[in-house]
């Protein structure tokens, strides 16, 4: 078995991975929902993944580990425990991911920015022009589960443990829309 598999494993076996027909927070229909708080409700699988996210950047001395609440929260704090580094994270205020409760990087700081699922990578950019806003050095970003299909270029070093290519649709164009499958919305509080 290769690691993907074994991680993939993990989130299969704790039901994180949904059949059905969802409604995403980015606005598009799919047929499968990676319902990440299903494996994230167990500590001890959460720092299984997040150390496979952190053994990419061990070599690099990060000093600082960045997310996005409510999924980044978690993973920043796990993968900042296996790299022994600071973890921070960002949220939302007027539509816009900001650093409050105290929170700050120094300029030159080493940061790895990391994220629960990436669908359309909205986040994952804003956070990457928050870390460039405060002066802070960008070594890469970790995900757990990169649904794009490796699709997404940010412009630095990029992991993640898991690439599905699950197909997103535009409403008008869904065929589960089209054979009048009921629609679930999911996500409402996160990214999709
Ligand atoms: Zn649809």
């Amino acid at each position: 078995m290769t690691k993907e598999e074994n991680y993939l494993n993990i989130l299969k076996e704790s039901g994180a991975i949904l059949d059905g027909h969802f409604l995403l927070t980015s606005g598009l229909h799919s047929a499968t929902y990676v319902e990440k708080f299903k494996v994230l409700q167990f500590p001890l699988l959460c720092d299984k993944l997040c150390k496979g996210i952190a053994e990419n950047f061990t070599s690099l001395s990060p000093n600082v580990v960045l997310g996005a609440a409510t999924g980044g929260i978690i993973i920043s704090h796990s993968v900042g425990r296996a790299l022994s580094a600071r973890s921070i994270f960002a949220e939302r205020e007027n539509n816009e991911l900001v650093l409050r409760r105290g929170f700050g990087i120094s300029a030159g700081e080493r940061v790895v920015i990391v994220d629960d699922v990436v669908t359309t990578g909205g986040s994952l950019l804003e956070l990457i022009d928050l870390v460039v806003k405060y002066g802070g050095h960008i070594l890469g970003i970790g995900v757990l589960i990169d649904r794009s299909g490796g699709k997404i270029d940010f412009g630095f070093p990029f992991h993640s443990l898991i690439t599905l290519d699950i197909p997103t649709f535009k409403p008008a164009e869904c065929p589960q829309c089209k054979a009048n499958i009921p629609l679930t919305a999911r996500g409402r509080t996160g990214k999709a």
